[in-house]
């Protein structure tokens, strides 16, 4: 017998949709990674790292240079105070850091508040832990909660929130007056936060990242999740980083020596000398997402495509009714990878409950080329539904 927290699940969406483009050699603006080979001088530290590097196990919560190149990073970029030895781990990706911090932490029966949209491994991986998750709905187009929302999600068995800020899907960064106000109801019901703050450095234009761990009262009570693979376009390097007080790294290392025990020493060497060395990648990295962001949501635009806007993270997203598209988001993007050879991801794979909404979203970081060649095939697909629009999802 297999459990059903995972026997009952799909394959995640991000998977089916690259699944379908790399079968029927479609273009692939679902899953977000970057298409280029991402920074070079990082790459080659890795290659010298497995050449002449150590490779057997390294410490079990990361490699000291890595750990003190990360509290530096936060220190330069976001005036963090992290003591490396005592608050840093170094996980396999961001997705370990989130499954240690939700098996570290949570008791059965403990009530945990997500954000819908959610990134699909929160959900399962709380209900593994015994966490009963709690349900809050962001909708298009600003995807902002108030304060009677949060309201009603926090009671008295409330012990977590889980907030994933840049929000992959939304394109949003979070403004200050939110945090403060999601920090207030934290230290009110004496919540952990558990912040998924892998865009962090995906940040557009005027928007600003802010850490909700700096909030007054959250210093002791939120762990902080980074992912090198975001930072560095390098998306399947899976070196992530969890930052906590130390009362909280003692429990989340502890599982942690469980999941995967360590991650590759030459990936954490390369890292290490990536945030070392990288101030200036950290400048011109988003500048060149912005353009094609720009490039991609002129496009559409000219298509007659309804584009929502995008401050962060590697996405834009698309309104289909509004873009006069009738059809579901999930039968639209089957259609597109199908009919028009190119992969988006259906926004409504990220509600557990209500989806009602009907949002594409494409990744932008692609060339130029492929970027247009996108749209044109999006806009084949849009003109296929309406010829015969499909009701099913
Ligand atoms: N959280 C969010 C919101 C993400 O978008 C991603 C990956 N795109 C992850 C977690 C996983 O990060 P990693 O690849 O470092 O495990
Ligand atoms: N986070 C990536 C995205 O949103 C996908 C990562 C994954 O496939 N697990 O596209």
């Amino acid at each position: 017998m297999a459990n059903p927290i995972f026997s009952s699940l799909p394959t995640t969406i991000f998977e089916e949709m690259s699944g379908l483009a790399r079968t029927l050699g479609a273009i692939n603006l679902g899953q977000g990674f970057p298409d280029d080979l991402g920074p070079e001088p990082i790459r080659r530290k890795a290659a010298d790292a497995v050449l002449n590097g150590y490779n057997q196990y390294p410490p079990m919560r990361g490699l000291p240079e890595l750990r003190q190149a990360v509290a530096g990073h936060y220190a330069r970029h976001q005036g963090l105070d992290l003591d490396w030895e005592g608050e840093v781990t170094i996980t396999s990706g961001a997705t370990e850091a989130l499954t240690a911090s939700f098996l570290a932490l949570i008791q059965p029966g403990d009530e945990v508040v997500l954000f819908q949209p959610l990134y699909d491994s929160y959900a399962p991986m709380i209900r593994l832990a015994g966490g009963v998750p709690r349900l809050v709905r962001l909708a298009p187009p600003d995807w902002r909660f108030t304060r009677a929302m949060l309201e009603a999600a926090f009671g008295a068995r409330t012990r977590f929130v889980v907030l994933n800020n840049p929000i992959n899907p939304a394109g949003v960064v979070l403004p200050d007056e939110d945090l403060a106000l999601l920090a207030e109801l934290c230290v009110r019901h004496d919540v952990t936060a558990i912040c998924d703050e892998v865009w962090e450095q995906v940040v557009f234009g005027a928007a600003r990242h802010r850490p909700l761990i700096a909030y007054p009262g959250m210093r002791e009570r939120t762990v902080k999740i980074g992912s090198a693979g975001k930072m560095f376009g390098l998306t399947g390097w899976k070196v992530g980083f969890l930052c906590a007080a130390p009362q909280l790294t003692h429990s989340l290392a502890r599982a942690h020596q469980f999941l995967t025990f360590t991650t590759p020493p030459n990936l954490q060497a390369a890292v290490a000398w990536g945030l070392e060395n990288s101030d200036d990648w950290f400048t011109t990295m988003p500048r060149q997402l912005e353009a094609s962001r720009d490039r991609l949501a002129e496009g559409l635009r000219r298509e007659g495509f309804a584009v929502l806007p995008n401050q962060g993270t590697y996405f834009l997203n698309v309104d289909l009714p509004a873009s006069g598209v009738a059809e579901a988001d999930r039968a639209f993007c089957l259609r597109a990878v199908h009919e028009a050879g190119v992969a988006a991801i259906p926004v409504s794979a990220f509600y557990e409950e209500d989806p009602v909404i009907s949002i594409v979203r494409l990744c932008f970081s692609k060339a130029d080329a492929v970027l247009d060649e996108g749209v044109r095939r999006l806009a084949k697909a849009r003109d296929l539904s309406r010829r015969a629009p499909s009701p099913t999802a």
